[in-house]
C-alpha cells in the first residue's frame, strides 16, 4: 500500500486553519526557497502547471545521488529519459529499456526519494541535449564542412529534380528514428504527468487544482505559420491571406530579412492590417546561423536589430536550425525553431513536448505537426492523413497543434488544394471542440501572462489571481485508479464565488 502524507492542507477540509496557513506560505513560497528538497523539481512542475504552493509543500522530493554518467534510461515502458541516474544509464538508446526508473522510486508519508533530477532530465529532451547520441551518420556527414560548402557550391545548379533525389536519399531512414516517437513525441508532458500523480498520491487529496493551460478553457490551442522562403512565396502572400480568411484563420508571416528578397514596408503593413502577424525568419537563411559562436552573436545582433526595426516579437531560423543553449543572445519574445520529433528535418531530434516552455526569457513554442514540404516533396503524401492523425493525438493532450506552410510551396495548385481541404478540417474542428485558434504573438502573450498568476485560497474556493485571470480558468489534476486526469471547471473562480 502507498504510504500516505497528511500535510496538504486543503481549505475544504480544513477551512479554519488552513487558509491563513497557505496564505502565509502563499506568497513566500511561489518563490521556492533554494536548499529544501530539490527545488528544481517542484519548479518545472509549477512552471509547467501553476499549482498552489501548498500543495507543492506537502512532499519532501529527494534526489538520491545520482550516477556520473549521462546516458538513456527509462522511466516506465514509454517514456525515454536521458541524463544522469542512480539506478543506471545506459550509453546508447537501444540499451534504455535495462534501466527503468520507476522502479527506483521510493516512498514515504512525506517524502518521495527519485533516483534521477526530474529537472535534469525535462531540460535534456526540451533543449535536445540527449541529440549528439542519436543523430545518424548520415546527418553527421551532411553537417561535415566539406561536404556542405560543396553542396552549397553545386545546389544553384541542381535540377529540382536531383535535389529532390538527394534530399529523398538523405531522409531514406526517417522511419527507423526509435526516439522522439513518431508521429508526436509526448515524453516531457508524460513525465510531468508522472510526477504529479506520485505527489497527489503520497498526499492525501486524490484531487489538486491549477491553472489551465488555454484560456476560457479552451480543450487545445491552434496555431498556423507561414514561412516566406522566395520572392514568388512573397508574391503569393496577398493570395494565400485571401484563403486563410476564407476559413476565419489568421496566421504569422516569418519573413527573410535579407538576400533573399526585398521587404518593403507596403509588404510589413499589408500583413499587419490584414490581422495577421509578421515575424523575422533567419537572417539570410543560408543554413549557417549555428555554425559557429562569434559568427552566431554577430547575426543574432542583426536578427535582434530587425525585429525592433519591424518591431516583431517573434522569429524562427531557416530550415528549423537550432542551439537552444545559445539563445540568450537573442531579444525576442518567442521562437518556433524548435520540432517537437525532426525525423523529416534536416536537423533530427525534437523537443518531446506539446507544450510552450521558457528557455530563459524566451518562449519556446514548438512545431508539432510535419511542415507542407516534408508532407508533399519527401513523404509525397498529397492527403490531409497524416495531419489529422497528428491533430487527433494532440488534442487527446490538450497541446499546441502548430503548422508551418510556405507559400512557396502552396502556388502549385494540387498543393494548394491539400492546403484547402486543411483548412475546412481545421475550421470545423474548431467550432466543434471550441479549440482556441491564435496567432503565436497572443499564445505568447497568455503564456507569460498564466505564468506570473497564482492559485490561492479563499474560503473554501481556489481562486486564481493576478493580471489577465479573468481568461484563466480552474482546473483539477484527478488520479483514480493509478491515472491521471484533468477536469476543467466550467466558470472561472471568480463567477464561482459570486454564485
Ligand atoms: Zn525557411
Amino acid at each position: 500500500m502507498t504510504p500516505r502524507a497528511n500535510t496538504f492542507v486543503s481549505p475544504e477540509e480544513e477551512p479554519s486553519t488552513s487558509t491563513s496557513t497557505l496564505q502565509q506560505l502563499g506568497e513566500k513560497l511561489w518563490t521556492l526557497p533554494k536548499g529544501s528538497g530539490h527545488p528544481d523539481v517542484y519548479q518545472t512542475l509549477l512552471d509547467y502547471y501553476r499549482l498552489p504552493a501548498g500543495f507543492m509543500l506537502a512532499n519532501t522530493i529527494t534526489v538520491d545521488r545520482v550516477s556520473d554518467n549521462t546516458g538513456f534510461f527509462q522511466f516506465g515502458p514509454k517514456n525515454i529519459c536521458y541524463g544522469r541516474s542512480q539506478s543506471g544509464v545506459a550509453a546508447n538508446l537501444a540499451r534504455a529499456s535495462q534501466f527503468d526508473a520507476s522502479a527506483a522510486v521510493r516512498r514515504e508519508p512525506g517524502i518521495i526519494h527519485l533516483p534521477f533530477s526530474f529537472a535534469e532530465v525535462i531540460d535534456n529532451l526540451r533543449l535536445e541535449h540527449y541529440r549528439k547520441e542519436v543523430v545518424p551518420g548520415r546527418e553527421v556527414l551532411a553537417a561535415s564542412e566539406p561536404i556542405r560548402k560543396l553542396y552549397y557550391l553545386i545546389r544553384e545548379h541542381l535540377p529540382i529534380k536531383v535535389r529532390r533525389q538527394l534530399q529523398k536519399l538523405y531522409f531514406q531512414d526517417w522511419q527507423t528514428l526509435p526516439f522522439p516517437s513518431w508521429p508526436v513525441d509526448f515524453t516531457v508532458d508524460n513525465l510531468h504527468e508522472e510526477f504529479l500523480r506520485l505527489l497527489v498520491e503520497n498526499s492525501d487529496v486524490k484531487k489538486v487544482p491549477f491553472i489551465w493551460f488555454w484560456p476560457e478553457g479552451a480543450p487545445s490551442c491552434l496555431m498556423m505559420t507561414h514561412d516566406v522562403e522566395t520572392s514568388a512565396g512573397r508574391d503569393f502572400t496577398a493570395q494565400l491571406m485571401d484563403l486563410d480568411d476564407s476559413y476565419g484563420i489568421k496566421a504569422s508571416y516569418q519573413v527573410i530579412p535579407e538576400e533573399r528578397y526585398e521587404v518593403r514596408d507596403q509588404y510589413v503593413s499589408e500583413i499587419r492590417n490584414r490581422g495577421f502577424e509578421f515575424n523575422v525568419h533567419d537572417l539570410n537563411h543560408d543554413g549557417n546561423l549555428y555554425r559557429e559562436r562569434e559568427e552566431f552573436k554577430r547575426r543574432a545582433t542583426k536578427i535582434n536589430d530587425y525585429l525592433r526595426q519591424y518591431d516583431s516579437r517573434g522569429f524562427r531560423a531557416g530550415a528549423m536550425y537550432r542551439n537552444q543553449d545559445w539563445y540568450d543572445v537573442f531579444e525576442f519574445s518567442y521562437d518556433m525553431s524548435v520540432p517537437n520529433v525532426a525525423h523529416l528535418e534536416p536537423m533530427r531530434g525534437g523537443c518531446c513536448t506539446v507544450m510552450p516552455y521558457f528557455v530563459g526569457n524566451i518562449l519556446e513554442l514548438p512545431l508539432t505537426l510535419v511542415q507542407d514540404y516534408s508532407l508533399f516533396h519527401i513523404l509525397n503524401d498529397y492527403s490531409i492523413d497524416l495531419w489529422t492523425q497528428q491533430l487527433a493525438l494532440i488534442r487527446r493532450r490538450n497541446g499546441l497543434m502548430s503548422f508551418i506552410t510556405h507559400p512557396d510551396y502552396l502556388i502549385e495548385r494540387r498543393a494548394r488544394n491539400v492546403y484547402a481541404s486543411l483548412l475546412d478540417y481545421l475550421r470545423q474542428m474548431i467550432e466543434r471542440e471550441k479549440i482556441w485558434p491564435a496567432c503565436p504573438g497572443e499564445i505568447d502573450r497568455w503564456w507569460r501572462t498564466r505564468s506570473q498568476m497564482k492559485v490561492v485560497p479563499r474560503g473554501s474556493e481556489w481562486e486564481i489571481v493576478g493580471p489577465g485571470s479573468e481568461r484563466a480558468r480552474l482546473a483539477y489534476a484527478v488520479v483514480d485508479g493509478g491515472r491521471l486526469t484533468y477536469e476543467v471547471a466550467n466558470a472561472s473562480p471568480r463567477e464561482n464565488s459570486l454564485r
